[in-house]
């Protein structure tokens, strides 16, 4: 006899458990299937790992350089098993948080790959569920080049690199967004020859294109080779062969160019949410998707905030210059030195900036210590439409990176 739920749901990345759990919090009954380990890619291979390998990487830098703080610490050693030892303990500890809360929440998960029959009936395990409604969210994978493919031993993906054992002496990433940009600043704090190449004109095309010129900078103060403008035009035994005729000899390559949506077909009156939706490919933006789906929970999909992780950390929302008409804005910057908070903490790299109109704040880009918060006090205020001016009324704390948006205003 088939089982019947209010709501199958297949994957349980931050789309579906978000999904999941709303979902029983307004009483329907709910089968959450997943072939692989609760949390999806964002808790087991994406989000959380890289956060937590970076900030131990970080953290082994800024004990590296503290002397000129008047902190001396002898015999600093960043030992790569034991950080990647404690990214599984971070990994597994959340993981049990949140299946504990799908425990308590009295969804049924089935630990198994699932397919959708038609609208209203899934397999898997062998069994037949019927579903009054069936979301999907299968998640994406990491794309291959066509003239390069994923080996598993030299050229890496996003998932190989977390199963690493020993720190490469030398990598060469290909690609500069998020996690390209983010594996760059790991490797980098630990003190591994690290070679970035962008196709495109600039680092980090995805944003601003001041914030990509700022982040070459940043990128030429921590010697991290790059080459922009520049594709890898081939791979073979061992040599990385780039198209300005360069060959480069790492120990690993990276390949981070983006990811795909998990190959599914689409069945009329199923709900397709978080990455294999095919839009924004981002956990916060999977979450919100599932809470308007399950909760009618209004979300704009044009203001979904930006961020790269690392040290000062990168933020954005909103329009990018290069995208406004010249003359239809205005543009307030301020430099993250001139906020006494950042010679406090000694760093003062970055900037706020702001793009107005009519009064109104359209676009933040900021680069700074914290940027991660600091972006949600300006998207606030765009998605809720306060003027600029009604802003500078509001009392920020000093000393504090939050100062620099009022200066900016
Ligand atoms: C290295 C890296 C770093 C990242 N860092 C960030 C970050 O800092 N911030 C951020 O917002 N985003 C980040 N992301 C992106 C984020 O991880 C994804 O946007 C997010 O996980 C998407 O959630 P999802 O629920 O759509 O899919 P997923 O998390 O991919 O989950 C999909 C799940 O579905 C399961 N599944 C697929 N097919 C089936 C099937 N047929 N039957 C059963 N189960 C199935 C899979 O096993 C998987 O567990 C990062 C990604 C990577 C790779």
């Amino acid at each position: 006899m088939n089982k019947e739920y209010d709501l199958g749901i297949i994957g349980g990345g931050p789309a579906g458990y978000t999904a999941a759990l709303h979902a029983r919090k307004c009483g329907l009954s709910v089968v959450l299937f997943e072939k692989d380990k609760i949390g999806g890619v964002c808790l087991n291979r994406g989000c959380i790992p890289t956060k937590t390998i970076l900030h131990s990487a970080e953290l082994f830098s800024q004990i590296s350089n503290a002397a000129e703080l008047g902190v001396t610490v002898e015999g600093v050693k960043a030992d790569f098993s034991a950080i990647m030892a404690h990214k599984d303990a971070v990994v597994e500890k959340l993981r049990k948080n949140l299946e504990l809360s799908i425990r308590n929440a009295k969804i049924d998960v089935v630990n198994s790959l699932a397919a959708i029959k038609d609208r209203n009936h899934i397999e898997a395990a062998g069994e037949i569920f019927e579903c009054a409604k069936i979301i999907a969210a299968t998640g994406s994978i990491p794309r291959e080049l066509p003239n390069i493919k994923f080996d598993h031993e030299f050229i890496l993906s996003s998932d190989d690199i977390l199963a690493l054992t020993e720190l490469p002496q030398s990598i060469l990433i290909i690609g500069s967004g998020a996690i390209g940009l983010e594996w760059a600043r790991i490797f980098s704090a630990l003190g591994t020859e690290v070679t970035v190449v962008e196709v495109a004109k600039n680092l980090l095309p995805i944003a601003d294109i001041e914030v990509s010129k700022r982040v070459e900078r940043i990128f030429k103060s921590k010697k991290i080779k790059f080459y922009t403008g520049t594709s890898v035009e081939s791979v073979v035994n061992g040599e990385v062969k780039l198209s300005n005729g360069e060959i480069i000899k790492p120990e690993k390559v990276l390949m981070s160019v983006g990811r795909v949506p998990a190959a599914c077909e689409k069945v009329e009156g199923v709900e397709y949410l978080g990455d294999v939706s095919g839009g924004i490919q981002l956990a916060h933006c999977a979450i919100k998707q599932a809470m308007r789906s399950v909760e009618g929970i209004a979300f704009d999909e044009t203001l979904v905030p930006s961020v790269i992780y690392g040290t000062p950390e990168i933020a954005w929302v909103g329009a990018r210059e290069q995208d406004l008409e010249a003359g239809s804005f205005e543009k307030s910057m301020i430099l993250i030195s001139a906020l006494g908070k950042s010679h406090c903490d000694n760093c003062t790299d970055g900037f706020i900036k702001l793009l107005t109109q009519n009064g109104l704040i359209v676009g933040a880009h900021i680069i700074s210590k914290e940027a991660s918060s600091l972006i949600h006090q300006v998207l606030i205020a765009i998605q809720n439409k306060i003027p600029a001016e009604k802003l500078k009324e509001v009392c920020f704390a000093h000393p504090t990176y939050s100062e620099g948006i009022l200066e900016c205003l």
